[in-house]
């Protein structure tokens, strides 16, 4: 799995300072992430994508929870079996949702 908020890396020596591409403030090269992004960018943008991900999840798994509720799941399993597929509708919801807001963020320009 890639590791998006490592440091560029490979750069030895001295670092300039180089703006970051999001908020434009002046930090040393080996700060930024492989997106010219500084680390206070990057706190920010990692807490807006957990929470823009819990919606996304959120916006899947309800409708599944609603359905298995109301329409019932037909005796075809206790009512507590379906916890695990409600579950694994959370964890992909959370994963697509991470993908899709962090690329959404990334390519927002700051304020
Ligand atoms: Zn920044």
């Amino acid at each position: 799995m890639s590791r998006p908020f490592d440091a560029a890396g490979g750069t030895s020596g001295d670092s300039p300072d180089t703006p970051c591409l999001h908020c434009g403030t002046s930090v040393p090269e080996s700060t930024l992430d492989r997106w010219n992004w500084c680390k206070a960018c990057r706190t920010d943008l990692e807490r807006r994508v957990r929470r823009g991900q819990r919606v996304i999840a959120g916006l899947v798994t309800l409708p599944f929870l609603v359905w298995i509720l109301v329409r019932g799941t037909g005796s075809v399993l206790p009512l507590y079996a379906w916890a695990l597929p409600l579950l694994a509708a959370w964890y992909l919801g959370s994963r697509i949702g991470r993908v899709v807001v962090l690329n959404y963020l990334r390519s927002q320009r700051g304020d």
